[in-house]
């Protein structure tokens, strides 16, 4: 006999979503998502932070409604809740005035006593909270704060379990073994839950469960690729397989986050009037010098990969991206590939005195498009101060994708690190750094002024 075809259970056509007031170009936080979910199907949501993973798998849900497109649950057009579907949270989401045993029922309270008894004491074993039913969530570790959660959204017995970073929150050991039982789960001909949609920045734990990996691109958040898993289950992570997919999966999240940021330092020469529409700037990755001095000094001789990297960093992946992308920007590390190493100007910061740094990183900095047009946006005030409100709303025209604030903040924080741009708090006026009669290039940053 052939097995029929799994049929489909959740269909996103065409999903974008915006948050906030009207769906203005620079809010877009997903854009042009098409999605099916099978039955038997597992889908793992991979990508940087900020991508829209957490918004993707609350529409897929039902907990948004998509500023654009649709949402099928089995052919039928949704507006509301996803009927079938059930969600696991990061923090667990749990009613701390009500014990476990209450919070597990909520879902099915409208079911009669006995049969909520039995399903109750099925999943208590399941899960391993036997002992822990009329326990508050306060008194529970997180490992257990997340069987309750997971027992919560069981309970209801749903064609499809959502989970949102649900192993991030806890210790290693206990992420572990609950990855293990859900994975046993899923493993189980016996056990009713057979599809999952699950967002994770992990990528051994995208393949660990998945039987697709969809990879998401930020800014708007968007499908980049989607990897098929054809690995039996329970995967074993050390094998030669598990291993190749997932070196596979580090090569393509470090294209998607890590782009050719070759052209970006090239300086431009416009007018600033038709120079907006002609170039687009590239963003400074909101970090700080500190961090990227940092990280070129861990960095030091040696070619790592950026994976290891982020290991030895002891930061997430995305943000360790995000101090590389930073440092390649200012032309103090090269990114061939998924491998990582310093630039002969990265090896003359490293040995150059604080001083020395500050000229570097000016120098680099003046550079960037967006400090370029900055400058220049200052010079041409009348009084050549820059109000704030104005550079946010040309921060906003340049880049249409980020959010103006943290842009203008970190803007700030490396223009006035250089001794480049001095700002006027009281005032919100920037301005070109002038040195004070007395001081030399070497002294250091002025405290802010006002
Ligand atoms: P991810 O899960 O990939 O980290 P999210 O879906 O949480 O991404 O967020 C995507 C973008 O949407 C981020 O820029 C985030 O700041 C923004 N965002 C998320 N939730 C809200 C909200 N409730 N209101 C406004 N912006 C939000």
């Amino acid at each position: 006999m052939t097995p029929s075809k799994p049929s489909i259970l959740l269909e996103l056509r065409a999903v974008s979503h915006e948050y906030g007031n009207g769906g203005s170009e620079h809010e877009r936080v997903l854009q042009d998502i098409n999605l099916n979910v099978a039955e038997h199907d597992v889908v793992a949501l991979l990508g940087p932070s900020g991508c829209g993973k957490s918004t993707l798998v609350r529409i897929m849900a039902g907990l948004i409604s998509p500023s654009r497109g649709e949402l099928y649950y089995r052919g039928e057009r949704q507006t509301g809740v996803s009927p079938g579907v059930a969600m696991v949270f990061q923090n667990f989401a749990l009613f701390p005035w009500l014990t476990v045993r209450e919070n597990i029922l909520l879902p099915i309270g409208s079911l009669p006593e006995a049969e909520q008894k039995a399903r109750l004491d099925t999943l208590l074993a399941t899960v391993g909270l036997g002992a822990y039913e009329h326990s508050f969530p306060r008194e529970l570790s997180g490992g257990m704060k997340q069987r309750v959660g997971i027992a919560r959204a069981l309970i209801a017995s749903p064609e499809i379990l959502c989970m949102d970073e649900p192993f991030s929150a806890l210790d290693v050991l206990t992420a572990e073994t609950l990855r293990n039982e859900i994975g046993r789960l899923l493993a189980d001909p016996n056990h009713p839950l057979r599809t999952m949609v699950i967002v994770t920045h992990n990528i051994e734990e995208a393949v660990f469960f998945a039987t697709r990996v969809v990879v998401l691109a930020a800014h708007p958040g968007r499908v980049e690729v989607v990897v098929p898993v054809d690995l039996p289950y329970p995967r074993d992570s050390d094998s030669p397989a598990f291993k190749a997919i997932v070196a596979g999966l580090h090569a393509t999240l470090t294209r998607t986050t890590m782009p050719d940021t070759a052209d970006t330092t090239k300086v431009v020469t416009q007018k600033l009037d038709g120079a907006r529409r002609r170039i687009a700037p590239v963003s400074l990755p909101a970090v700080n010098p500190g961090e990227v001095l940092g990280l070129l000094s861990l960095v030091g001789e040696d070619e790592w990969d950026v994976f290891q990297l982020a290991e030895r960093f002891g930061k997430e992946f995305t943000a360790v991206v995000r101090v590389v992308k930073a440092a390649e920007l200012l032309g103090l590390l090269e990114t061939p590939g998924q491998d990582v190493r310093i630039t002969p100007l990265g090896r003359e910061i490293l040995a150059g005195s604080t001083d020395r740094q500050r000229d570097i990183i000016r120098e680099q900095l003046k550079c960037l498009k967006i400090f370029e047009l900055l400058i220049r946006l200052i010079g041409v005030q009348p009084d050549k101060q820059l109000r704030e409100e104005d550079l946010l709303t040309e921060l906003q025209a340049l880049l249409p994708h980020e959010k103006p604030r943290p842009q203008f903040r970190t803007l700030l924080n490396w223009g006035r690190y250089a001794e480049l741009i001095s700002y006027h708090q009281r005032k919100r006026l920037i301005s070109l750094y002038t040195r004070r009669s007395g001081r030399t290039p070497a002294s250091p940053a002025p405290k802010e002024q006002g």
